[in-house]
């Protein structure tokens, strides 16, 4: 009896993924510093592969995460339209792959066998090993992402994601380039850098915002804030919070982080191409970091030597604690209360209203006018 080979129950190597990476890491690691040492690359060619970058990332940050993903906010066609071409330039398959692999990471994070990218099976896997074996049920059962297979614009992409893919990162850049007077340049910096980059900034928040920086709302997972990987991540690096509130339209919820994603949506929702911004109230995100800062004080204490000071000190805490929740709890209620009591007050204006009065007169005319009408109809007819 031979013991069972751990290797050949391992999915298989993921080819066309495989090559993707291995060509476009091989080109930038040798073609690229060649070309850039020989030629000069133009001006317009960098700021074309900065404004694509950008156009790349904040169509899988707003369109691919937030959007899609997470349902977060509504989006005009047009806009769906610029995220579904740029998104498949940033060549990470179509929407309706990304977010149902995506929503699985969000109800299964951290588990080994269920989360597609689980930062327990190491760095490397978390951000790039995973998409190197085959990952089928991320990708043919889509039964958690029945919404997206209705949207017909979604649909279409994944249908020619692959030509939409090829065009947008060879096509493309070429035709800017043709049209700039600098071919090559475009494509080594717009198609095969910008390529690279965006891969690896997506990929880091896979891998590095479950590992590297703090939690302030919650340590149910491994999911980190992290103000350097915010800026390099079109701020989905406030990924602690999003994993708490992941239909927040935000990721950065304070006015200071740096979240140009959030400033996206906000600012379009200004001129109506965006709406229905979901937002999680205030006292909710305040409710997680009190809860947070008692649990580590909790902690703290729980460590020290059990003497009589500290057993004292934790008892005081304990007590402190039972009195904030009884608070919190006391204030949600009279929130409610108070929102019952508004829609009581708005029915009974409505009753006793001057418009339903005369709401229902011109009913009752109405309904005379239409007796009346009904004889005239009979003797015409
Ligand atoms: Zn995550
Ligand atoms: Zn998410």
């Amino acid at each position: 009896m031979t013991a069972a080979n751990p290797a050949s129950s391992r999915p298989a190597i993921n080819k066309p993924a495989y090559a993707m990476f291995t060509i476009s890491t091989a080109l930038l690691l040798t073609v690229f510093p060649w070309y850039l040492f020989n030629y000069d690359v133009s001006a317009s060619a960098w700021v074309a592969g900065v404004a694509l970058l950008y156009a790349c990332g904040l169509s899988i940050t707003g369109g691919y995460h937030r959007l899609w993903a997470h349902r977060a906010y509504q989006a005009h066609w047009s806009l769906k339209a610029f995220y579904l071409l740029f998104g498949a330039m940033a060549f990470q398959n179509s929407v309706l792959v990304w977010a149902s692999t995506h929503r699985i990471h969000h109800a299964n994070v951290d588990d080994v066998d269920h989360d597609p990218y689980s930062i327990n099976r190491g760095l490397w896997y978390a951000h790039i090993g995973w998409m190197l074996r085959d990952y089928p049920s991320a990708r043919t059962d889509y039964s958690n992402a029945r919404d997206l297979l209705d949207d017909r614009l979604v649909m279409f992409q994944h249908n020619y994601c692959l030509p939409l893919a090829l065009f947008m990162n060879i096509g493309f850049p070429l035709l800017l380039g043709w049209a700039m007077g600098d071919v090559t340049g475009y494509l080594m910096v717009a198609g095969l850098l910008r390529l690279v980059v965006n891969h690896h900034v997506t990929f880091l928040i896979n891998s590095l915002a479950h590992y590297w920086g703090r939690r302030p709302y919650t340590i149910e997972n491994t999911a980190r804030d992290n103000d350097l990987l915010a800026f390099l991540t079109y701020g989905e690096g406030y990924h602690n919070y999003h994993h708490l509130f992941q239909w927040d339209y935000r990721n950065g919820v304070r006015w200071w982080q740096y979240d140009p994603t959030k400033w996206l949506i906000a600012s379009l929702s200004w001129v109506g191409i965006t709406r229905e911004l979901r937002r999680v109230p205030e006292f909710r995100i305040q409710r997680a970091m009190l809860q947070r800062q008692f649990d580590q004080v909790r902690e703290r204490l729980t460590g020290c030597n059990n003497e009589g000071r500290v057993a004292v000190l934790q008892q005081r805490f304990e007590h402190e604690l039972e009195t904030f929740k009884a608070t919190v709890n006391a204030w949600s209620h009279l929130q409610s209360q108070r929102i019952e009591a508004a829609r009581d007050k708005l029915a009974d204006q409505w009753q006793h209203s001057d418009m339903r009065q005369q709401l229902l007169v011109l009913e009752d005319r109405l309904r005379e006018q239409r007796q009346r009408m009904q004889p005239l109809h009979w003797q015409t007819a």
